[in-house]
């Protein structure tokens, strides 16, 4: 971090084009300073530079649509388990009775029942 030099303010990684070339300086958001000294522009740019993204553990849409489906105590065909989500879906036209779907909520198996 590099602070400024006139009223000590942090400074900001900043590029500025001059006829056509790029150069990163380090400039003042309070008093508009602007240092261009090429050992603190980097220093400040590697802090300014994200750290490395750990992992995270990604809910596909999936999980979470299973998580906000209602249950219904059924048993599974796969697994055997007696809770699953459940879900209506109008599969052709209207005067047709929706598809019920089930969803199992221990091995996401998915399976439907005609009414
Ligand atoms: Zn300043
Ligand atoms: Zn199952």
């Amino acid at each position: 971090m590099r602070f400024c030099d006139k009223c000590g303010s942090k400074l900001r990684a900043k590029p500025q084009t001059h006829g056509g070339k790029t150069t990163v300086v380090l400039v003042c958001d309070n008093c508009s300073f602007v240092l261009k000294d090429k050992k603190s522009v980097a220093k400040v740019m590697r802090q300014q530079a994200e750290p490395p993204k750990r992992s995270i553990k990604i809910v596909s849409k999936e999980d979470e649509k299973i998580k906000t489906l209602p249950t219904i105590k059924i048993e599974c065909p796969k697994c055997g388990n007696k809770e699953a989500g459940w879900w209506l879906l109008q599969t052709r036209a209207g005067d047709e009775p929706p598809t019920q779907f089930y969803r199992c909520t221990n091995c996401s198996h998915t399976w439907r029942q005609y009414s």
